[in-house]
């Protein structure tokens, strides 16, 4: 890494002691910008890159709220807004007890590149809480999501900062929240919240957008190497939002996905996973993904450990959290054949599992690229939103698979003129990257 890169990031590990995954967020997206600093002296005299890594405006709020047994509860609330040089701050809320600022800067950090990459008027933003929804009555998340909103609407608009959902924030949390917000507020600004339901201001694809984006993204990655998707063993972790829907449109697709899992452990299916049972037990019931082994009743097999790469893969897909895929899990899936990788998730591939899938030739797409189908639709919402229409699902999904091949072809495109062919972290940190720096030289020092 260059001397203002150092700089920089020496600046960034100094002034956010302990925040380890925003610390890994800015190291990864600063390997690749080596080259473009060279080519570009005007970003340094701007100290564009101390800029974009100090959020724009950070909000932390108490949350109190009662439970069922009337006792008070208190949690800690987050938005991160982090960079609004393309469009008001656009990133989704985290409801797990893991959450803290780091994490969210992590995740917000992200968003700004990812968001940029989509093509659309969109700048970066992340939120949450350490809520844990998981075990929770409805009553309780209902009278959360009201306490959560009751602080944080004023920080809120369809011109300002409009968040999403994220893991443990899906439809039945974004309802609770748009309807705080538009009972405060006395106004029903449906551009102020994406990931609602279609009945009242949401958009048709947008569940399935993140996960079908994902499976579009690697399908093009695929296509490179003269490779489709039908016939491939495809493992996928988690078995949320994303997952289910990248195992949707991986079955579609022609793969044969076997195997899943959530935070207890994952299901081996060699049968092929049946996905109305997986969308039964985990997002209707909402039950550990052991109730579907349980219920499979053709040999699928539970295993209580999250490291459900140990199947081996041709394509493997993380779609569960930060940090879920390590050197050991590369190195098994690359012994196992692996094709490609691509990340549903956010920053699911440590370092050094990037490191060895890009020296054994696998075909490998970060999540700013891969995963940027969900806030991409979640933009087209906005744009529904706006002009009060609602589009069909076919158009929408032609919208969105238009705009995973965009971004495939711009990273492909970018990694070859930076020097890196087939080098899609390159390609993705720099193309997101130049939009935004260009942007903020033409907006001024603020
Ligand atoms: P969900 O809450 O719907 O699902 C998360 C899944 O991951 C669950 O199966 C959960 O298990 C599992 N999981 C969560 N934490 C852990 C952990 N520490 N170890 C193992 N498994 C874990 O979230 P989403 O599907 O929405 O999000 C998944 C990932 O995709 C996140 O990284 C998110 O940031 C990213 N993403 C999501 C987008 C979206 O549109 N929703 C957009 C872009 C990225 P369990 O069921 O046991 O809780």
């Amino acid at each position: 890494m260059q001397g203002q890169l150092e700089t920089a990031l020496d600046q960034v590990l100094r002034r956010n002691p302990a925040e380890l995954e925003f610390h890994q967020a800015v190291h990864e997206v600063f390997d690749s910008l080596g080259p473009v600093m060279r080519k570009h002296p005007q970003y340094a005299d701007a100290a564009v890159l101390e800029r974009i890594c100090e959020p724009e405006r950070q909000i932390i709020f108490r949350v109190p709220w009662v439970d069922d047994a009337g006792r008070v509860q208190i949690n800690r609330g987050f938005r991160v807004e982090f960079n609004s040089a393309l469009g008001p701050y656009k990133g989704g809320l985290r409801f797990h007890p893991s959450v803290n600022l780091g994490i969210v800067k992590f995740l917000g950090f992200e968003q700004i590149f990812k968001n940029s990459l989509t093509g659309m008027p969109i700048g970066g933003g992340k939120g949450g809480s350490d809520f844990d929804p998981r075990g929770r009555s409805e009553g309780e998340v209902m009278r959360f999501c009201q306490s959560f909103m009751t602080e944080l609407y004023r920080h809120l608009g369809e011109y300002t900062d409009v968040p999403a959902g994220d893991i443990g924030v899906g439809g039945r949390e974004i309802g609770y929240l748009f309807g705080q917000y538009k009972r405060i507020t006395n106004r029903y600004e449906s551009g102020v919240l994406t990931g609602k339901g279609v009945s009242w201001g949401g958009s048709l694809v947008r569940t399935e957008a993140t996960g079908y984006g994902t499976v579009l993204f690697a399908q093009e990655m695929l296509r490179t190497r003269g490779q489709s998707f039908d016939g491939q063993r495809v493992v996928v972790s988690g078995s949320g939002n994303v997952a289910i829907f990248a195992i949707e449109k991986a079955q579609q697709l022609g793969a044969h996905v076997v195997a899943c899992s959530d935070s207890g452990g994952y299901v081996l299916d060699e049968g092929g996973i049946d996905l109305e049972l997986l969308k039964q037990v985990k997002l209707v019931e909402r039950l550990p993904v052991s109730a579907y082994a349980e219920r499979r009743g053709n040999g699928a097999t539970y295993v209580p450990d999250w490291r459900v790469w140990e199947v081996g893969a041709t394509v493997a897909l993380p779609c569960a959290t930060q940090n879920e895929l390590d050197d050991h899990d590369a190195k098994r899936l690359i012994a196992s054949g692996v094709l490609a990788v691509a990340e549903g998730a956010n920053m699911p591939t440590t370092p050094e599992a990037v490191a060895l899938f890009q020296e054994a030739g696998v075909l490998f797409a970060p999540g700013k690229a891969a995963n940027a189908g969900g806030v991409a639709t979640s933009a087209l919402e906005m744009q529904q939103n706006a002009s009060r229409d609602s589009w069909s699902f076919d158009y929408t999904e032609d919208r969105l698979a238009a705009i995973m091949r965009s971004i495939h072809d711009r990273c492909a495109a970018t990694a070859e003129e930076y020097g890196q062919p087939g080098n899609y972290v390159a390609g993705a940190n720099i193309t997101g990257f130049l939009k935004v720096a260009d942007a903020m030289l033409a907006l001024g020092i603020i």
